[in-house]
Order: structure tokens, then C-alpha cells, then sequence
């Protein structure tokens, strides 16, 4: 945290200077009541009509329709609900804004109680859904369509550049960025000079920003690891010794798994998450199945902590297994998104701009965070693209960070969580259209 306070307190002192090219300062550009009741109906669209990741065309077609009125051109990338939208402003010096789809499956209905709640329903891994923008998408998807609306309204400021609006599909599930890059997104439109992106938070007060950029990531690594707990056939439970209970086999090595975070990793410095979001086992109470089936996802920072965990993780697996006579578990895992990384030099640029467009006062220090963001991917290609990703607070007054004394406020990925919207979607588009208008005008 200190090294955050010092960081900024160095971005303030070596502050880029941006001015238009006639030498006047720029204007700090910002929506009108009339703009902001159009995006607030927008948001309120993206609210209530959410989909699933790699199914969200409907949600892509609203994105393409609204970029293609502000003349945007439309340059879809693959048969994916993701794509790139380019204006043309006569040059070729570029950034991209980037903007994600998807909505989360929730077995418990949306409960933000507004009269725009998502009532769409699907079948998700056999079980009936609801479909909500628990990780509000949709702020982002109306702060992406106003702030380039500002920017296109304000095409004099920014002329000789050109603006790309990287429409990303799948973030939830981590496959979104790499088929985007896949595609040849970079060899087919060249090489922006940076990607920006936004998430918004839950513990951040709305109308305030904050940028985590520097020595620290803002966001971890994830592996999505299965270990599938195995009997060699399954029996009555009423005749127990006859198999191995493979549910209570899992459970043990759920919580000894837990032992690696309290006894091998240094908790000061090799902070993890050995989080398990499934267990699948069984068809019956009165059945011993013949496998049970865990899912993690475990978050660290560094590759190091990574294998240290993956090598603790199979040796309490197999030592567990072993132990109650059961085969070897069946481990499967691969890294879904590495860590999140922002470009220091990118990072103060942007400071820069928003203490001119938001004021000091309205940029807050934070930490990194154990959530994660495949948006790393973007800075991770052979051409290192300098990324920078902030986050726009969403809190509601009182659920800021430390004000959460009752746990009343839903966080990220509750089917409860809904942003304070109109105020987040003004700072939003604020703090964005003034980035790029900053950024195409460094001197
Ligand atoms: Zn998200």
C-alpha cells in the first residue's frame, strides 16, 4: 500500500503535458443530462437481457448496432460472439478501448429488486439458471458505448488517430481475449500503442477511480484444477465396506488442501486461494458412487507459488487416496488466465488524466485483488502492447471497503450486486472519453 501512496505521489510529480496541438488546453469532456438518460437506458438494456459466456450474440448485436450509429466499423474476427470496431479519425496512431459480454449463471434469482432485473432463464451444466450481470458487465458495456459517443461527438480533439473498440466475449470463462488474439487481431489491424479497460468494484465508492500499476500485480494468476476422487466400484450405502466412499474421500482432501495455504505458503508473501466452486458426485443418497469430482480454481501471483501449490496439491491427493485404498485421483489443470500486470509508464498517463478529469480527490489508493482478469492476455503476446486496466467504483454510499461493518452490501458475482449504475456510469464515461482524449494529445 505504501509503495502505491509513493507511486502516485510520483505520477503526480512528473506529470505527462497534455495540450491540443494549437497549444490550448484540452476541454474535459463529460455527458449532458440528455446523453446520460441514453446510456442510462442502455445499461438498464444490458441489465436485463444478460448471456452466457460464448453465447452472447445478442448482447454483441446491441454492441454492434449502437458502435456502427457512431461509425464504427464493424470487423468481425471469428465465428465468436467477440469483435473489433474501428473509427477512422485519418491517421493511424491507435488505442483500444476493451469491453466484455457475459453475464453469470445463478441458481437463486436476481435479487436487486429493480424493475429492469433479468428475467432470463437457461439451462446451465443440466440446471435451470438465471442469467444476471452479477459481475456488472452491463456498466461497463454503457460506459464503453457513452464514452465513445463523447469521443466521436469531440472527433476535432483527437484528429490524424484512430479509436478501436475491442468487444470481448467469454471473460467469465477465460477463452474470450485468446480467440480474439487467435484470430490474428493484431496481425489483421496492427499494433495499438496501448489497450485500456475498466472493471468496476464493489468496494470502491462510485464517482471514484483508482489504478494499480507499478511492482504489483492488481490481479492473480488462475489454474482451473479437477481431481476427480475415484472408487473402484461403487455399493449400497447400507453395505458401506464394500467400496470406497468417494464423496467423504473428497471432502477430506477438500479440507486437507487447505493445509497448503496454512502450513506450506508464507501468508505475508505468497498470499493464494484454494477456492472449490463445485463438488459433483452422486446420483442418490443411498448410492456410493463410483467418483466424486472436485473444481478449483486457485489464484496466486507468481508462476513459483503456482507450482509450489500444484506439487503440495497431488501429494495430499494421492497421499488421501491412497490412505482410504482407493486408485489414484484423476488431477487435471491448466493455467485459465495468467496475472494482471498494468504498464507503469501507461499508468501514469492515466492518472495523469484523471486527476484532470475527476480530480485528485477522487482517485483512491488500492491493493491488489484475488479476482482475476484474462485482460492480461493482451500484454502478454510476443509485441508487449502496454495494458492498463482501472477500476470504476460501483459501491453504494456506506459499502465502501472497511463500511461493510454487516455484510449487507453483495459484492461481485452475487445475483444481489447491483452497482450504484448512475453514478459509476458518469464517472465512467467521464473518466474514459478524457483518457483517450488525453492520450491521442501527449506531447
Ligand atoms: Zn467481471
Amino acid at each position: 500500500m505504501k509503495n502505491l501512496i509513493l507511486w502516485l505521489l510520483l505520477a503526480a510529480a512528473t506529470s505527462p503535458l497534455f495540450a491540443q496541438p494549437n497549444g490550448k488546453e484540452l476541454p474535459i469532456l463529460s455527458l449532458n443530462q440528455e446523453e446520460y438518460a441514453q446510456f442510462e437506458q442502455l445499461y438498464k438494456w444490458f441489465h436485463s437481457n444478460g448471456e452466457l459466456s460464448n453465447h452472447e450474440w445478442g448482447v454483441s448485436g446491441k454492441m454492434k448496432e449502437e458502435l456502427k450509429k457512431l461509425g464504427f466499423k464493424i470487423e468481425p474476427l471469428g465465428n465468436f460472439p467477440g469483435f473489433l470496431a474501428i473509427f477512422e479519425n485519418g491517421g493511424t496512431d491507435t488505442y483500444y478501448w476493451r469491453v466484455e459480454l457475459d453475464a453469470n449463471p445463478h441458481k437463486e434469482p436476481e435479487g436487486t429488486g429493480v424493475d429492469f432485473a433479468s428475467k432470463v432463464r437457461t439451462t446451465h451444466n443440466g440446471d435451470s439458471v438465471w442469467v444476471v450481470g452479477s459481475c456488472g458487465h452491463p456498466l461497463h458495456q454503457s460506459v464503453a458505448l457513452a464514452s465513445a459517443h463523447l469521443l466521436v461527438r469531440n472527433k476535432h480533439l483527437w484528429k490524424g488517430k484512430r479509436l478501436g473498440t475491442l468487444v470481448e466475449h467469454a471473460e467469465e470463462v477465460g477463452n474470450g481475449s485468446s480467440d480474439l488474439i487467435q484470430a490474428g487481431l493484431f496481425e489483421k489491424f496492427g499494433l495499438p500503442k496501448g489497450i485500456l479497460s475498466l472493471h468496476n468494484s464493489a468496494e470502491i465508492r462510485a464517482g471514484k477511480v483508482a489504478v494499480v500499476a507499478g511492482a504489483s500485480p492488481m490481479m492473480p494468476l488462475v489454474m482451473n484444477v479437477d481431481i476427480e476422487v475415484q472408487a473402484i466400484s461403487g455399493c449400497h450405502v447400507g453395505e458401506h465396506y464394500k467400496c470406497v466412499d468417494v464423496n467423504l474421500l473428497a471432502a477430506q482432501i477438500l479440507v486437507r488442501l487447505q493445509d497448503i495455504k496454512n502450513k506450506v505458503l508464507n501468508s505475508v508473501t505468497e498470499p493464494s486461494i484454494l477456492g472449490c466452486g463445485r463438488i459433483c458426485g452422486g446420483t442418490r443418497r443411498n448410492i456410493h458412487p463410483l467418483s466424486c469430482t472436485l473444481e478449483f480454481s486457485i489464484r496466486c501471483y507468481t508462476p513459483e507459488v503456482r507450482d509450489k501449490i500444484m506439487k503440495h496439491l497431488r501429494q495430499i491427493a494421492e497421499g488421501e487416496a491412497m490412505a482410504a485404498g482407493a486408485p489414484m485421483p484423476k488431477i487435471t489443470a491448466f493455467e485459465v488466465v495468467p496475472a494482471l500486470v498494468n504498464d507503469p509508464e501507461l499508468g501514469k498517463k492515466v492518472v495523469a488524466s484523471f486527476e484532470k478529469s475527476l480530480g485528485k480527490e477522487n482517485i483512491v489508493p488500492y491493493h491488489p485483488v484475488m479476482l482475476a482478469e484474462p485482460f492480461s492476455k493482451y500484454g502478454l503476446t510476443k509485441d508487449s502492447i502496454p495494458i492498463l486496466m482501472f477500476w470504476l467504483g460501483g459501491a453504494k454510499n456506506g459499502c465502501d471497503e472497511g463500511n461493510d461493518k454487516e455484510h449487507l452490501c453483495p459484492g461481485l458475482h452475487s445475483p444481489n450486486y447491483l452497482p450504484d449504475y448512475q453514478a459509476a456510469l458518469k464517472t465512467g464515461a467521464t473518466a474514459v472519453a478524457n483518457a483517450f482524449i488525453h492520450l491521442f494529445n501527449e506531447k
